[in-house]
């Protein structure tokens, strides 16, 4: 019984866009690819479609080389980390990969060079000589990340030398308003030098034929953003640059250049594909899915990726090889906002996954990105929102009915389901809800309509809650048994095909309900159909805890004092004076996931040398202000009486980033709410934390050491 009238199956290749292994992943990035790309592969493969899931890390982007130059380390020992941590949180969530890859993998270059020389060969990769953006303070190159100024289209102030974060358009260096590098602040002078070049604008006409037939499911925004760059022209781009973390370039005199990673990482689709059948003992497998003109490709990806599936990659593709299949769907996400700032995990501010997974249940995260998920604008997060849903759709309304069916059972009718006797209109009418709602949950999912897929399949939790009220078991145990098993057969019915209509979903949550209902099989070998079987009576319930747990907003968010604080760890790189103000300096620190500039008034306490090098406690989280003329982001945590300053000092071996107060990715506080908090000097110069009304007491630490204040400030004196 196909839910679309399609019962024949496909094949279906899931691709998920390249996390940069630059740094933890934010929730905004699970909503728009981790969590939908398998939601959708979970139910096709319960459909008996030909699922392959691929995709992994990219090593290569100037975000790991950034954070390498920050920390000091090799790119390849951050791109390592992240990459195990990526890993890790994705297996932690439940998504499952076929294979989950990264693209330093040696038969990954090694099959972009054969793509890059094929290429060359026929001529649509050239070699030419351009400008480039060179910073003569430090002597490199600066490829794109590594220039930062204004975006011309939407005035966003740190948009990267080749692409803006915040409105997603490309960009060359010298495009922006005020170009200057990242790492030394100057601005770039233009230099001449050879790269190969993507011949991308002998596709624009083959492009537009393509966008123009066959589209009408794929998202408006999509849709709408691929022909406004069509409409401007396609220039051709380079698909080499000059830094030296990469691919190797396969041409003699490239050896300081390296394969630009918008060309190879999108490769990665397809010599993922490859490997999988490699490690399968099918090389040629891969043929079945690329050059099937019935197999489907779709691309899970975020806004700011779009041009790369929906020009760069069929270009590509196109000239590559004319006979490889296209993307037959590109539904990219638009942003999850928090406090209205996109998360990005490249400006230190986000919701990191590694964190909500330690304190969460994957389901609960699972169920809020995806009734939450920017399918068609973006949307925002909130840590009440987050707390909200959970309390009152999936645990009130899911959680509750499951377990009022199960346990009424277990305790009445021997821990067995009982048997269905005459069904009343009642008792029909939810049985036909069932066949209804699982209906419209497959017909969004075939639609690519995760949110309301999984609005249809909690609004039957929200019938069966309905039914079981109406017909009360509580009275009906007493007066007619019977028709009291009837009632629960009929409600434990409903939860068996909750857990299937629900399992692409909240996997982990869906298996343990199957288990509570008496089966021993694994949920995900299941057949979507099997939702519309009958539960047999007889069967051996075992009911354990409630499916999910309350989340308290002390546990999560702003409501508990101290969550709506961002205080790290961070070290002082550099101390100047205030161009325009006598009595204070302007630091730069490192907060362990990037640096910014404070504005201080501690000149008359401190040497500059006092400080330089030094940890501190660092408020991350205030909103920016200007002082004298200064941008200020943030700013360090220090005692004062009316004599002196006293930083509050980190113990000794404390890690730079460490979080010492609130989460990470906390909302921006103004500083009139951050005064109405009070921190103050406790015995033996310890500092604590206080609530508004000082109902809370929470002494700062790192690990397991106190902070402490500098200069001897006496018990009581307060910190600012
Ligand atoms: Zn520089
Ligand atoms: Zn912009």
């Amino acid at each position: 019984m196909p839910a679309v009238g399609r019962a024949i199956m496909a094949k279906i290749l899931v691709c998920v866009a390249w996390p940069y292994a630059s740094g933890p992943r934010h929730l905004g990035h699970a909503c728009s690819t981790f969590i939908p790309a398998d939601v959708f592969a979970r139910y096709h493969r319960m459909r008996g479609d030909e699922v392959l899931m691929v995709g992994g890390s990219d090593m290569h982007g100037t975000p790991t080389t950034v954070r390498a130059d920050e920390e000091g380390v090799t790119p390849k020992e951050v791109a390592d980390r992240f990459h195990a941590l990526h890993t890790k949180n994705i297996e932690q969530l439940g998504v499952r990969y076929d294979l989950y890859w990264n693209t330093a993998a040696e038969d990954h270059k090694k099959w972009v060079q054969d793509i890059f020389l094929s290429l060359r060969d026929q001529g649509n990769v050239y070699e030419a000589t351009m400008t480039s953006p060179y910073c003569t303070t430090g002597n490199h190159f600066l490829p794109d990340r590594y220039v930062e100024g204004k975006c011309p289209n939407c005035g966003f102030e740190r948009a990267r030398g080749d692409q803006c974060d915040n409105c997603g358009h490309l960009w060359d260096p010298f495009e922006l308003v005020d170009p200057h590098c990242r790492i030394h602040g100057t601005p770039p002078v233009p230099r001449e030098t050879k790269h190969f070049f993507f011949r991308l604008s002998a596709f624009e006409e083959p492009l537009k034929k393509w966008m123009a037939s066959g589209k009408e499911r794929w998202r408006n925004h999509v849709v709408t953003f691929t022909q406004s760059w069509l409409r401007e022209g396609l220039r051709d781009r380079p698909v080499t640059r000059d830094l030296d973390w990469g691919i190797e370039v396969p041409v003699p005199g490239y050896e300081t250049k390296r394969i630009y990673v918008w060309f190879e990482a999108v490769m990665g689709y397809l010599t993922a594909t490859k490997e999988w059948f490699k490690l399968h003992g099918k090389p040629e497998g891969w043929k079945d899915f690329w050059y099937d003109p019935e197999a489907k490709h779709v691309y899970f990806v975020g806004k700011d990726n779009i041009v790369f599936h929906t020009i760069m990659w069929p270009a590509i593709l196109m000239a590559y090889d004319p006979k490889l299949d296209l993307p037959a769907d590109v539904p990219a996400t638009q942003y999850l906002n928090i406090s209205s700032e996109r998360m990005s995990t490249g400006h230190g501010h986000g919701v990191w996954l590694s964190d909500l997974l330690e304190r969460f249940d994957p389901d609960q995260i699972r169920y809020y990105a995806t009734v939450t998920m920017p399918e068609a604008k973006d949307t925002d997060f909130t840590w009440e929102d987050f707390a909200q849903r959970n309390n009152s759709e999936l645990l009130a309304v899911y959680g509750n009915f499951v377990h009022r069916a199960l346990t009424f059972a277990d305790k009445n009718f021997a821990h067995e389901v009982p048997p269905a006797g005459f069904l009343d209109a009642a008792d029909k009418a939810m049985v036909r809800a069932i066949e209804d709602q699982w209906k419209k949950v497959g017909q969004n999912l075939e639609y690519i309509h995760f949110k309301d897929a999984i609005k249809e399949a909690i609004q039957l939790a929200r019938l069966g809650n309905q039914y079981f009220d109406q017909k009360a078991p509580w009275d009906l145990v007493r007066k007619d048994r019977a028709a009291c098993g009837t009632v629960l057969h009929v409600s434990l019915r409903v939860a068996r095909s909750l857990a299937l209509v629900l399992a692409p979903f909240l996997p982990f949550s869906s298996q343990r309900l199957w288990n509570a209902l008496g089966y021993d099989t694994d949920i995900h070998a299941q057949r979507w159909e099997e939702a519309l079987e009958d539960v047999p009576a007889g069967q051996r319930l075992r009911v354990g805890k409630p499916l999910f747990a309350k989340i308290e907003l002390e546990a999560a968010g702003p409501a508990a004092p101290d969550a709506g604080f961002d205080v790290r760890i961070a070290r002082i790189l550099e101390v100047k004076d205030h161009p325009n103000a006598d009595k204070l300096y302007v630091l730069t620190v490192d907060y362990g996931a990037g640096t910014r500039d404070i504005v201080s008034g501690i000149k008359n306490d401190y040497a500059p040398d006092q400080l330089r090098g030094r940890t501190i406690a660092y408020l991350l989280n205030l909103q920016p202000a200007r002082l004298r003329g200064v941008e200020s982001r943030g700013m360090l945590l220090a005692g004062e009486d009316e004599k002196v300053v006293g930083l509050v000092l980190p113990p000794d071996d404390a890690k730079v980033g460490t979080q010492i107060l609130g989460v990470a990715g906390a909302p921006e506080l103004p500083f009139a709410e951050f005064q109405k908090y009070k921190l103050r000097v406790g015995e033996e110069g310890r500092v604590y934390f206080l609530g508004k009304a000082e109902e809370v007491r929470i002494p700062l630490k790192a690990g397991d050491a106190y902070l402490k204040v500098d200069k001897g400030l006496k018990e009581g004196t307060w910190v600012h």
